[in-house]
């Protein structure tokens, strides 16, 4: 599995997908660039994204809130002082780690061995293999299965109340290696602030010190009151927003799913106190089809439902994808009660309330916030997209089953040969199409060399000019998947690929 992932990072790389930024330097931790097919596959994922939630209800409208705010909203929303990962600081070797992603680690090893155990019986027993029942009866299976279940249940606990002694104390209990060192030595266990710091304004006027958004929420929950009156927007109603965050996560990990600048879409619901865990299980269902619609299989989610919550907030769960590192985060949903608001009230010293019409009653709405890392989402996409498939004749033929919704390009348009009036009328059939959908022509090296670059970056449609094109005015569709050919009028590739690609 994590042969896989490999396998996708660099495929990502190669074919114009994903960049290490500022490669030219050598590059920069956790921070990637997406190149041509890559800002595409993006943007159609905020796409699918924006039209689900703003087109498609009609009580919630859209936001673009600055990247830059005023510091006291992080004061107000918590951020200053709590918003802290805890750390190990390892004096020795200058270098820092998080200690949740060391125990994650931890608990990831004994995964490994169990998986370990079941793959060696499996080859021993062979057909005859009851592997249920082994998992379940095989002692050395269900010892490593009782220490991870015990680890995975005091990291919880660690964790919930951010204790740092607790965690330290795992990190030693494990007998967890410094990766750097070589050594157990771990010193200090310290709370390390995610947010970036700059300044604006320039020192001899007084400067003040301001802070790049950690999370695209509060822009939200500033503007609600003018979105809510400007739009006459009636309670329960949302705000969506796509936007950068950044977060100077200590731990650069598996490629763009922790970065340290990244894209969130997030939503954040209002609705009328009392009614705030109704609506969060609605968001949460809603949620979950959103996801599979997508068609990549039911079994490949799940919620992860979060027993101990933060302080100001009543219900909280996440949708986990299985990525080829195990199942993760991909979207949170929490019911923030009206923490958030009422913090603005207190620290702004101005009323944010909203005044219901009906009962003419004012009040401070509660929040359900659905909040989702475009980065990850395109991360499961690929993950679950790039396929190694063997063909009849022996070939393996690499291939990113993308929906085609999310293709980058949705039609390869080649001219059989560079000759004979061919690429003058692949141009004509180019330029008619282009205006529906995003269309891509290529005319260098053989049509199945063609045929294999476009299933790389996984172009559902690809159609072939030739010789009988000149005179029939047909052209070759080739279908990405079943790799099946038909010959079909021009004037009936825009209808019968716009149905298929358009979100
Ligand atoms: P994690 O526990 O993985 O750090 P989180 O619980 O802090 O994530 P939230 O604050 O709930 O994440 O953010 C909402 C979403 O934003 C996450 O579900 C994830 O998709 C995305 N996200 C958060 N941090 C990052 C990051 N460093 N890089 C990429 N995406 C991120």
């Amino acid at each position: 599995q994590e042969d896989v992932f490999k396998k996708i990072v660099s495929h990502c790389k190669e074919y114009g997908f994903v960049f290490p930024s500022s490669e030219l330097y050598d590059g920069l931790g956790a921070v990637y660039d997406y190149g041509q097919n890559g800002v595409e596959l993006k943007n159609n994922i905020k796409q699918y994204w924006w039209q689900s939630m703003v087109q498609l209800h009609d009580n919630i409208v859209g936001l673009d809130s600055a990247i830059f705010m005023h510091p006291t909203i992080w004061k107000a929303s918590g951020h200053v002082d709590a918003f802290n990962d805890p750390l190990i600081d390892n004096r020795d070797s200058k270098k820092r780690y998080r200690a949740d992603v060391l125990i994650e680690d931890q608990i990831a090893k004994y995964d490994e061995k169990i998986e370990k155990e079941v793959a060696k019986a499996r080859k021993r027993f062979g057909d005859n293999f009851d592997e249920a029942k082994y998992r379940e009866t095989s002692e050395r299976v269900l010892e490593h299965q009782a220490k991870r279940d015990a680890l995975e249940e005091r990291y919880k606990e660690a964790m919930n109340g951010t204790d740092l002694q607790a965690l330290k104390q795992i990190i030693l209990d494990e007998e967890i290696v410094d990766p750097i060192s070589g050594t157990r030595n771990w010193t200090d266990v310290r709370q390390f602030n995610l947010m970036f710091k700059t300044s604006m304004g320039s020192t001899a006027d007084g400067s003040s010190d301001i802070y790049l958004r950690p999370e695209t929420a509060q822009g939200i929950f500033v503007n609600y009151l003018n979105v809510q009156k400007t739009g006459r927007m009636k309670i329960p109603f949302g705000i969506a927003q796509i936007g950068k965050a950044f977060r100077n996560e200590i731990v650069a990990r598996q490629f763009i799913f922790r970065m340290r600048e990244f894209e969130q879409m997030e939503m954040q619901f209002f609705v009328k106190p009392g009614t705030e865990i109704d609506w969060f299980k609605n968001w949460k269902e809603m949620r979950m089809k959103w996801h599979q619609a997508l068609g990549f299989g039911a079994e490949n989610y799940r919620f992860h439902d979060h027993e101990k919550l933060a302080f100001y907030a009543n219900a909280a769960t996440d949708i986990e994808f299985k990525m080829p590192f195990g199942f993760k985060e991909v979207e949170g949903i929490h019911s923030r009660t009206n923490y958030d608001l009422t913090q603005h009230e207190k620290f702004s010293g101005k009323s944010i309330k909203y005044f219901d019409p009906e009962t003419k009653e004012s009040y401070t709405p509660y929040v359900i916030e659905t909040s989702i890392g475009v980065d990850r989402m395109y991360l499961s996409v690929m993950c679950h997209a790039y396929q190694e498939e063997q063909l009849e004749n022996g070939e393996t033929r690499t291939v990113l089953k993308l929906p085609a919704a999310l293709a980058p390009v949705k039609l390869a348009v080649l001219p059989l040969i560079k000759k004979d009036g061919l690429p003058e009328k692949a141009r004509e059939i180019m330029n008619d199409l282009k205006f529906h959908f995003n269309c891509k022509y290529e005319e260098k090296d053989t049509i199945g060399k063609r045929y294999r670059r476009q299933d790389a970056i996984g172009t559902p449609y690809c159609i072939t000019i030739d010789h009988e094109t000149l005179t029939d005015n047909c052209v070759t569709l080739r279908d990405r998947d079943t790799m099946k050919q038909e010959r079909v009028p021009i004037s009936e590739l825009r209808s019968l690929i716009e149905d298929k690609v358009t979100i």
